[in-house]
């Protein structure tokens, strides 16, 4: 079977015009959308990932506040940052970047109003995503519903197989899909470590998602023929040979998947690339409800 490569990119840069488009929009009538990005500590890796988001924003209209905090203010003084940027009209949506380091509770994202949650981090976001009420998803498993949607597979009455059960991935995910409607109506199931006989499930799947942080863990003979197979994982793995000593690869060992799954996202240049402008999506569609 040939199978489909689903990359990334064609599919950001169509939303990134529609997300450009909606944002000079808002900029026409006077609402300058913005996004304010918190950096707890001095993460490197977020580092990077914040001066991405900025340029992304840039280019799309969208302002890109970065804010750092210094990981010695402890808990409460991020919470009491948060609620201030909450609170501040001039930013529509909020992002606190992950990891915090080791003396802040996760719990702080709680402090952000969900309607500037454009991440979907926080308790009350995930449970209005739950109770079907309106509320951003976490951008990676909004990513996921995006790629399927704009590469035009249909996930209505189809079984789809979730990998991992984390907050951030498999459990949105299967909330997402659980919609009634044409981008949902699925059959989902969420496998975990607890799962006894993994591969079993995953050779039920028309749909497999693997988000579980274990590189090529989703060998070829636990996929069924045409299966679309859906890669969330990013992973290094040492590689002496290559110029940097590591590579990056998936969940999903994709040389034993080509040849069986009708379609497969590559890793890297697959669902990744689509979350940054998932999340300056967001804050321009909560700019133009609230700002
Ligand atoms: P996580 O919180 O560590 O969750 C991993 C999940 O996978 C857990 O539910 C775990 O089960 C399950 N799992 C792990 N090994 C398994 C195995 N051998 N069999 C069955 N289930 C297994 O990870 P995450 O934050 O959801 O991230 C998952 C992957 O996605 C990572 O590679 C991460 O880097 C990647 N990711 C990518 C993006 C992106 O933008 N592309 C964003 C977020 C995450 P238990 O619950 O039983 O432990």
């Amino acid at each position: 079977m040939e199978t489909r490569i689903l990359r990334g990119k064609p599919l950001a840069a169509a939303m990134r015009a529609e997300v450009a488009a909606r944002a000079a929009a808002l900029r026409d009538a006077g609402i300058v959308p913005t996004l304010a990005v918190v950096l707890v500590g001095d993460d490197a890796a977020s580092r990077i990932y914040s001066a991405s988001i900025q340029k992304a924003g840039a280019k799309l209209g969208v302002d890109v506040r970065l804010l750092e905090l210094d990981a010695a203010i402890g808990g409460d003084g991020v919470r009491n940052a948060l609620e201030a940027l909450g609170a501040d009209p001039e930013v529509h949506g909020i992002i606190v970047q992950q990891p915090l380091p080791k003396d802040v509770p996760g719990d702080v994202v709680d402090a952000l109003p969900f309607a500037k949650d454009v991440d979907g981090a926080t308790a009350e976001s995930l449970g209005r995503l739950l109770a079907g009420r309106e509320a951003f998803a976490p951008a990676t498993a909004q990513a996921v519903v995006e790629v399927l949607d704009r590469a035009g597979i249909a996930v209505n009455g189809r079984h789809v197989v979730i990998v991992g059960r984390s907050a951030v991935v498999g459990k949105p995910l299967a909330c997402l899909l659980l919609r009634k409607g044409d981008v949902g109506n699925a059959t989902v199931t969420i496998c975990h470590t607890g799962t006894s006989d993994l591969a079993a499930m995953t050779r039920t799947a028309d749909i497999l998602v693997a988000a579980m942080g274990v590189p090529e863990a989703v060998r070829g003979d636990m996929l069924a023929e045409g299966v679309v197979a859906i890669d969330v994982g990013v992973n290094r793995v040492e590689d002496p040979g290559s110029e940097k000593g590591y590579r990056v690869t998936g969940d999903i060992a994709a040389d034993e998947a080509t040849g069986v799954a009708a379609a497969l996202t590559p890793v890297p240049g697959g669902v990744g690339t689509l979350t940054t402008t998932i999340i300056l999506g967001n804050a321009v569609t909560a700019a133009a409800a609230n700002g």
